[in-house]
């Protein structure tokens, strides 16, 4: 998935017109910027990528989430449906907006169950958020169905699979608002940046505008523009969009690398009788950058983990065990361990995550490994460790 294993000449010259102006800021500055407007490109770039309406660039995935449900006006009280599987940065924009993160299960996509999302709706429901962890989609078709019903927002997580498509379109511009994250892990990476799309103008102007202090940004003097509501600063420099700019054009180029490696390993576990893959949803397909599949057991997933650490494989994670990843490490938010006070609705509805059965998410979640996929194997690196993997693998007995 790593974006940054491959920086190189293209990056360091995007970063270089800008350090030749001078002009670090994204608005204004209009006469010495020497035409650079990197913040810009790489939103046109996107809009025509992603095949949507608008881009707005913002300063990380996490921002995208937050500035793509304050656009969308999602406030105190509204109920949010995340998955159990994702990053902390789910809940943490969730709450910076003082609206209630509730948790469901996942299921064998490793994304949101519909059906469980379908039993979690209430009438405080505002958002539906599926995350596309490690590279694959949830059934969105499923989870518009029910939006629709409901009169409910699709929020995208599309943080660690750009690139993928569902039903031919791309992820992130399937639903009302799509989060990308350019940090400097992801696929491909701004240092630290993310971005929101959409197709909605209205949600657009928010974003744009509530990203920037509530800047209208009518007019060509930064200091006289009027501010129609409150915002805040989540501004990108021109410098991190400035790499962007140069890894967006070569991300066709990672997600074929991803996909070549992806396909060599899969193709040797699956002469292991005993893994299954993930299942991605009819119309989907991955941007490849994890392989994931499941053990017969957690015993074995486990013991699957170790023996593939010890022959040297690196990059197999075991997120049931993960600080980051994984329901049963958030202590922070299900003791709603915050430096100050949150909302009283956050206190009032914040389910007792202690009390809840997510004995599904359990049962995929605790079988499953996900191998990162690297852009920067050689060929027989890679089918060495196709090899070394299915030998692991295959040699694992209950
Ligand atoms: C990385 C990531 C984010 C947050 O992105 P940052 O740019 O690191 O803030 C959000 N969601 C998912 C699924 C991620 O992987």
């Amino acid at each position: 998935m790593p974006g940054f294993e491959l920086f190189g000449a293209k990056e360091k010259a995007q970063v270089n017109d800008v350090l030749n102006s001078g002009v670090l800021m994204r608005y204004g500055f209009n006469g010495v910027r020497k035409g650079h407007w990197k913040a810009k490109t790489l939103e046109k770039a996107l809009e025509k990528r992603m095949k949507c309406g608008y881009a707005h660039v913002v300063s990380s995935g996490t921002a995208a989430l937050t500035v793509a449900m304050a656009s969308a006006g999602v406030s105190t009280g509204d109920e949010v449906i995340m998955p159990t599987f994702t990053f902390v940065a789910t809940f943490e924009a969730i709450l910076a907006l003082g609206a209630v993160p509730i948790m469901v299960d996942v299921d064998d996509t490793l994304t949101l169950d519909p059906t469980a999302v379908a039993k979690a709706i209430t009438k405080r429901t505002k958002v539906i958020m599926p995350v596309h962890m490690c590279g694959s989609m949830a059934d969105l078709d499923a989870l518009k169905v029910l939006c629709k019903k409901h009169s409910l927002l699709l929020i995208e997580d599309a943080c660690q699979a750009i690139g993928g498509s569902y039903n031919g379109k791309p992820l992130g511009s399937y639903g009302d608002l799509g989060c990308f994250s350019f940090d400097y892990v992801k696929t491909i990476t701004c240092g630290e940046g993310g971005a929101v799309i959409t197709n909605n103008q209205d949600y657009y102007a928010h974003a744009e505008q509530y990203s920037d202090h509530g800047h209208d940004h009518i007019g060509k003097d930064r200091g006289a523009e009027a501010h129609p509501f409150l915002g805040y600063n989540y501004r990108i420099s021109e410098l991190n969009a400035a790499v962007g700019v140069a890894q967006l054009k070569r991300l066709d180029k990672f997600l074929d690398i991803q996909k070549y490696n992806y396909t060599v390993l899969r193709k040797a576990l699956e002469k292991v009788p005993q893994i299954t893959f993930r299942r991605v949803p009819k119309g989907g397909v991955e941007n490849y950058s994890f392989l994931s599949f499941y053990m017969p057991t957690e015993d074995l997933a486990k013991k699957a983990t170790e023996a593939l650490a010890k022959a040297g494989v690196d990059g197999c994670f075991y997120w049931y065990d993960n600080n980051w990843h994984y329901h049963r490490k958030w202590e922070h938010l299900k003791d709603l361990k915050s430096l100050g006070y949150l909302p009283n609705k956050v206190y009032d509805q914040l389910p007792n995550y202690y009390k809840s059965d997510f004995s599904k998410s359990d049962h995929w979640v605790g079988r499953n490994i996900s191998c990162l996929i690297k852009l920067g194997w050689s060929k027989s690196e890679v089918r060495k460790r196709a090899e070394t993997m299915a030998g692991v693998l295959g040699a694992i007995d209950q």
